[in-house]
């Protein structure tokens, strides 16, 4: 056992470091002010082969493991948490169930244009009344002249507006319950689709949050994803990946947050010296790092696991339920180092406040993540 990064993880780390700094970092308030997509990144992301990152590379991908997906998000998320989410959302919601449950021919047509980057991945599985009971999927798909015809409605879904396709859940058949529902991969240029990006969120400005509403969308048949009624299975085992995901964006907006604070406290005088002189604002520095330390291995270690191909969804959950309980901590200690100039946006770590919120939330709520680690123990 040892805890070193491989000679390629590090290599991602650095370029990835890099890029953020040069590339990320400098429009992130602006981004955040207009609420403007970071279309320009991710062309660059795909330049730089990152957006099939851990996608085989017959299908146009990087060959690469889990640990280096969350090393990307993390990088992303430490100077902008929502080039960090829609990165994240690409490829563990976009492309995951694709990779997971798709045909030869699905891969090929769908998971290669992600791969390279020509639009985002999304994923379709929160309605208006079908939230945290996932089951309580409320849009219907019929099968009518060797077509499937899909109605209803999904909210709050990330990048779905620079989506071609994306993935959705339907009911096939009421009467199985859970075991009713199935996914589809549906383009979201068909007739009877519409995507409408209208919220106003707390964080996460330059994220793309949308509601669809499908009115009678036909697809084939060839695009029923994996087997009919295992739907809601096979997005239960996408979002144990994407709680990596969500995990990785955590210790990334946390680090990002302490190191302004560090930076912060050694340059604020009062009392005629630094912050950084003060036992109790050492203290609060001295757990932000011994909380995401702690969290980033939680994170790794899911990873880890995931790459073994062994079980992976108690830690999975354990370390999104963590890191995001911690960042959100990390995040409201950097605002009280700040005093008073970290309640402005000037500092940046209002921001990252913000953004912070959605991590307790997205991918199954702090909530959620206990009922699953409950079950997985034994409960
Ligand atoms: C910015 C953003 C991006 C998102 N992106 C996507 C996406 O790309 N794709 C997608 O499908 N979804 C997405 N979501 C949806 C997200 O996954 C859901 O919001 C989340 O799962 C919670 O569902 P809900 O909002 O309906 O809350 P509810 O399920 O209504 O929960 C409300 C509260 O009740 C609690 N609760 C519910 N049931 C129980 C229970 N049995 N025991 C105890 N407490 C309970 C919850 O924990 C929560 O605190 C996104 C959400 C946001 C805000």
């Amino acid at each position: 056992m040892h805890f070193d990064l491989t000679k390629e993880q590090s290599m991602i780390r650095k370029l990835i470091r890099d890029f953020a700094e040069a590339e990320v970092a400098p429009g992130a308030d602006h981004r955040d002010r207009t609420r403007e997509f970071p279309k320009k990144i991710f062309n660059q992301l795909a330049e730089l082969g990152m957006m099939g990152l851990p996608f085989p590379e017959q299908y146009g991908g990087g060959d690469a493991d889990t640990i280096s997906f969350a090393i990307v998000v993390e990088e992303l998320s430490r100077v902008c948490g929502s080039t960090g989410i829609t990165y994240s959302a690409h490829i563990s919601l976009g492309g995951a169930p694709i990779h997971l449950f798709g045909t030869h021919e699905q891969k090929e047509k769908y998971l290669t244009p992600l791969c390279k980057g020509e639009y985002l991945g999304a994923f379709g599985l929160t309605e208006p009344n079908a939230g945290s009971d996932a089951g309580g999927t409320q849009t219907t798909a019929t099968f009518n002249e060797n077509k499937w015809v899909i109605s209803g409605s999904k909210c709050f879904i990330t990048n779905a507006s620079y989506a071609k396709n994306l993935a959705i859940t339907a009911v096939t058949d009421r009467s199985k319950g859970i075991n009713g529902i199935s996914a589809f991969i549906v383009p979201t240029d068909a007739p009877g689709f519409t995507v409408i990006s209208n919220y106003e969120k707390m964080g996460l400005h330059s994220s793309n949050t949308t509601e669809l509403v499908l009115e009678n969308v036909s697809v084939s048949e060839n695009d029923l994803l994996g087997v009919e009624g295992n739907g809601f299975k096979q997005f239960l085992a996408t979002l144990d990946g994407g709680r990596i995901g969500i995990g990785a964006m955590a210790v990334g907006i946390a680090q990002g947050a302490y190191e302004k604070s560090l930076q912060y406290a050694k340059e604020r005088k009062q009392f005629g010296q630094s912050l950084s002189n003060f036992q109790a604002i050492q203290f609060k520095l001295a757990d932000m790092a011994m909380n995401i330390e702690l969290a980033r291995n939680m994170v790794y270690k899911a990873a880890w696991l995931k790459d073994q191909g062994r079980i992976f969804k108690k830690e999975a959950a354990m370390a999104k339920l963590y890191a995001s309980e911690m960042c959100m901590k990390v995040c409201d200690q950097a605002v009280q180092i700040h005093g008073g100039y970290g309640y402005m946006k000037e500092y940046q770590v209002e921001r990252f406040f913000r953004d912070a919120k959605l991590l307790e939330i997205g991918e199954g709520t702090s909530e959620v993540q206990r009922m699953v680690i409950a079950r997985q123990i034994g409960c």
